[in-house]
């Protein structure tokens, strides 16, 4: 029998209203179409439905929207404010974003197709990451510099300036907030681009934002493909700099771009991370539900995802089978379902992309356990199934390549020392983690792994203060954190003959 999707689709009326009104650009604080009347669409991945009609901004727009970051950087309108008034602005975000969490998360979920109580927990976290980054903005301070005789020296942080800003589709509400929040805090003005899957929430947003009294022109939002308003925005010499999330692909091209105006550069990449399990790691059951929790969250549509399951060959035929399980017990369905603990894969487009790695691991050799199809019982919407595949080994496409869907690839070691050379063996490193109880192992190894994040007996957590990105081709420069101050500042050092 198959599932209606449609069943428990209650969008709230202020969802609806706000789908209604979201088919603008905002440019210099108004809202309009594309100077073209160009458009696309936006759809429901659970029911395959149009959701909205949005204006595809052309390099005439994106002239514009960089065009009026400019001035509002030129004229010091937002980073010329009294710190207490700016971080009092964020506060407001911070909380305006929790009252309106419900409305905010169901934006994702029908744009995106996550489950409404996950969307959920990252509203939370948006509205944490812009209260955080509020805390930073009276608290930048420089130095004071002994040097020569005669001589009183000090260094100072200011702004970048314009901020290119383009963002994918896994968590659209939120990697918005980690781009805006600290750009706002050290007193940038931007222009945001959200993937063209997902173009609704940030509109949301950006509507905040102005609420809160934020000045017209310091955050402008922009929409359309990534390689017409994307590459527009890239290639604006008054772009100062640029900070991406997305595929390596894409983040080597914008690295490309930026050097003809030498625009700085902040890059969030993919991943392929390791999720190290030793034998003496504990209950083999919670293990599982775990290693299934790292790999299948968000449909695997996630960077940090733990894709590579690297198991101690004493456990390996246990461990397994139990992931395996995990992934048949997961409900997948709309996210609105009772229940349901995946949603849809973002596109049909992306899941023809995923299931094209399902034959490519098989025509490897590696040995499909389970999964690997769409779900027998969801003929409407982008489904698919959680996948297992074992016996994978370094030479495999399975195991070197981003699939950012469900399926995990695992392999098995018989010492520390593999484990850790088949974990690195990889040419991303943005996370990794490694469960043992045995504590000097546990340092041992975090200390070897080659990523950005590392966890220990645990997986995917990720807080606003704590500083976030890529080792090899996941990235550079580091996001949320202390860390976000390199980013988003840049220092002047001040001579005064005394
Ligand atoms: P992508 O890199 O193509 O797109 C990310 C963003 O970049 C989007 O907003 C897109 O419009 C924009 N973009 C694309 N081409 C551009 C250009 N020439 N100039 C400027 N902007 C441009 O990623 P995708 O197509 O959404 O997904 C493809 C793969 O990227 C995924 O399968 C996954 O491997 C990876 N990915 C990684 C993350 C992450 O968080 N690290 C997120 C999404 C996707
Ligand atoms: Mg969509």
């Amino acid at each position: 029998m198959s599932v209606d999707v449609m069943t428990g689709r209650e969008i709230p009326p202020s969802v609806q209203g706000f789908l209604d009104s979201a088919g603008v650009l905002v440019i210099g604080g108004e809202e309009r179409g594309a100077s073209d009347g160009g458009t696309f669409t936006t759809v429901d991945p659970a029911t395959e439905q149009v959701l909205a009609e949005i204006p595809q901004a052309t390099a005439d727009d994106v002239a514009g929207a960089v065009a009026a970051a400019k001035q509002a950087h030129d004229t010091g309108v937002w980073r010329g404010l009294d710190p207490a008034k700016r971080a009092s602005a964020l506060f407001k975000v911070a909380d305006a974003i929790k009252q309106h969490a419900n409305d905010l998360a169901w934006v994702d979920t029908l744009d995106h197709g996550k489950p409404v109580k996950h969307a959920l927990g990252e509203m939370i976290a948006a509205s944490n990451c812009f209260r955080y980054f509020a805390g930073w903005v009276d608290k930048m301070t420089g130095d004071v510099i002994p040097s020569r005789d005669g001589r009183f020296v000090y260094s100072q942080r200011e702004p970048v300036g314009v901020c290119a800003q383009i963002i994918p589709w896994n968590f659209p509400l939120l990697m918005a907030t980690w781009k805006i929040a600290p750009a706002l805090a050290f007193g940038n003005t931007t222009v945001l681009k959200p993937a063209e899957q997902t173009p609704l929430s940030a509109l949301w947003l950006v509507r905040i934002l102005r609420e809160v009294g934020i000045p017209d022109g310091v955050v402008n939002l922009v929409q359309g493909v990534g390689e017409v308003t994307g590459q527009a925005l890239i290639e604006h010499p008054d772009v100062d700099k640029i900070a991406f999330t997305g595929s390596t692909e894409v983040g080597k091209h914008i690295m490309r771009t930026a050097a003809d105006n030498l625009a700085k550069v902040t890059l969030e990449l993919g991943g392929k991370s390791p999720n190290l399990v030793f034998s003496d790691a504990g209950d083999v059951d919670k293990l599982a539900r775990r290693a299934a929790f790292a790999c299948f969250y968000n449909s695997g549509e996630v960077c940090t995802a733990g894709t590579r399951l690297v198991v101690d060959a004493a456990i390996h035929d246990e461990l397994v089978s139990k992931v395996a399980a995990a992934a048949d017990g997961t409900t997948v369905g709309p996210g609105w379902g009772d229940g349901v603990a995946m949603g849809p894969l973002v596109t049909g487009e992306h899941r023809e992309r995923v299931a094209g790695y399902v034959d490519i691991a098989t025509q490897d050799g590696a040995e499909l356990i389970t999964g690997g199809a769409v779900p027998d019982d969801l003929d409407t919407g982008y489904f698919f199934r959680p996948t297992v595949f074992d016996g994978v080994t370094s030479d495999m496409r399975i195991a070197q390549e981003e699939v950012f869907g469900p399926v995990l690839a695992v392999q098995r070691f018989e010492d520390e020392d593999e484990a850790v050379a088949l974990a690195n063996d990889v040419s991303y490193g943005l996370a990794a983690a490694v469960w043992t109880r045995d504590v000097g192992r546990a340092h041992r190894v975090a200390s070897k792994l080659q990523a950005g994040t590392v966890w220990v007996n645990t997986y995917g957590e990720i807080d606003s203060p704590v500083s976030f990105g890529g080792f090899k081709q996941s990235g550079i420069g580091r996001e949320l954190g202390p860390h976000a101050v390199e980013a988003y500042t840049q220092v002047k050092s001040v001579w005064l003959a005394t």
